[in-house]
């Protein structure tokens, strides 16, 4: 069955999910309560850019009006877009402190942080660690500093791409 998105209380009510289709390489994005398809995709780009279009219209148009971006931050970017779009940023106290859960694991958490006297987030994942030892995943938008896939995550929840916002750092 392929559910009209004109049924978009329902989707707000059972949420959205992707279905990998196994050996037709074919992305689902589904109902999550198993009980209807919206769409279907070759690429799991198209459908985290499905999904984000019903559930964070802003932050996929921040993503997709950005030019060149190197390629580790843009698959960054639509990894961030994906944890977003799972409703995985959980803000502990806002602008300063937030909880990420993993995007593959659940029921891991990372904490994302933006210390005192500092602009820039930080995470406590491996990758973060990893990217801030060896000086790569450098984003020139933000400051020349570290980004994560769960910092990006946080920055889209912020609504980063909202230049009027006050207190945070918007990316150009
Ligand atoms: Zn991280």
């Amino acid at each position: 069955m392929v559910v009209s998105v004109s049924g978009l209380a329902l989707v707000s009510k059972v949420g959205l999910m992707i279905v990998n289709g196994g050996r037709y390489g074919k992305y689902k994005l589904c109902l999550a309560d198993g009980s209807g398809v919206i769409s279907e995709h070759t690429k799991w780009q198209d459908a985290v850019e499905a999904k984000a279009r019903l559930t964070h219209p802003e932050a996929l148009n921040y993503v997709l009006s950005l030019g060149y971006e190197p390629e580790e931050i843009r698959q960054r970017l639509w990894r961030a877009l994906h944890i977003l779009s799972l409703g995985y940023v959980d803000e502990i106290e806002p602008g300063r402190d937030y909880e990420v859960e993993s995007e593959s694991e659940a029921e891991l958490f990372y904490r994302v942080r933006r210390p005192a006297r500092s602009s820039v987030l930080e995470c406590d994942c491996p990758d973060y660690w990893r990217s801030y030892t060896s000086g790569q995943c450098q984003w020139e938008r933000y400051e020349n500093a570290v980004v994560c896939k769960h910092v990006l995550a946080v920055l889209l929840f912020e609504g980063a791409y909202r230049s009027d916002k006050e207190g945070y750092n918007a990316l150009g």
